[in-house]
């Protein structure tokens, strides 16, 4: 029978699962779980999305060797008005990354979860971005986003006051935050 794995490459990790049903990342092929089918890998990917960034669903062949499955990656799909009117209001016409408020004419579909990494076309993974915030998280995670920006926000800010007084005291307190 073929058998699925999720695993990273670059990291030589596989996904396996503790006793108690953590997700856990494991250093040997006898150790990942195998899924039945690679629907199955895509959708409890899907659930732990964090944790699995990255993870890709390999099919184990009977030689033992592993080969990638190509992701299945949905479509783009256009939008109706209804659909777009529904979206604009989860978060009252404000971009959901920045908090800018956006023309409903000009505002951006973006999702939340990239269709590259698993993402849907589902309402619930579908916000409203202004065009640049859109632009700069692309196909990343939120969370790699997040990451990224408050980086960004840290070293731009420290070049900036470098010997402002003011700067090293909440320097200080925004590393502890962040
Ligand atoms: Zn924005």
């Amino acid at each position: 029978m073929i058998q699925y794995v999720l695993y990273k490459e670059d990291a030589n990790k596989y996904i396996g699962y503790s006793d108690t049903r953590k997700v856990i990342h494991v250093g040997k092929l006898e150790n990942a779980y195998r899924f039945n089918t690679a629907n199955e890998a895509r959708n409890a990917r899907k659930k732990a999305s964090k944790k699995m960034a990255y993870f890709h669903v390999y099919m184990l062949m009977d030689n033992g060797e592993l080969e990638k499955v190509s992701a299945n990656t949905p479509k783009r799909k256009s939008f109706t008005k209804e659909e777009r009117i529904k979206i604009y209001r989860k978060t009252k016409g404000h971009c959901y990354l920045c908090g800018d408020f956006v023309d409903f004419d000009s505002y951006e579909i973006e999702h939340k979860v990239p269709l590259s990494k698993g993402g849907t076309n589902d309402l619930s993974n579908l916000f409203c971005s202004c065009h640049t915030c859109n632009l700069i998280k692309h196909d990343i995670y939120p969370q790699d986003f997040m990451e990224k920006i408050s980086k960004i926000f840290m070293f731009q800010m420290r070049i900036k006051n470098k010997k402002c007084l003011k700067w090293k005291i909440v320097h200080k307190v925004l590393s502890r935050m962040i």
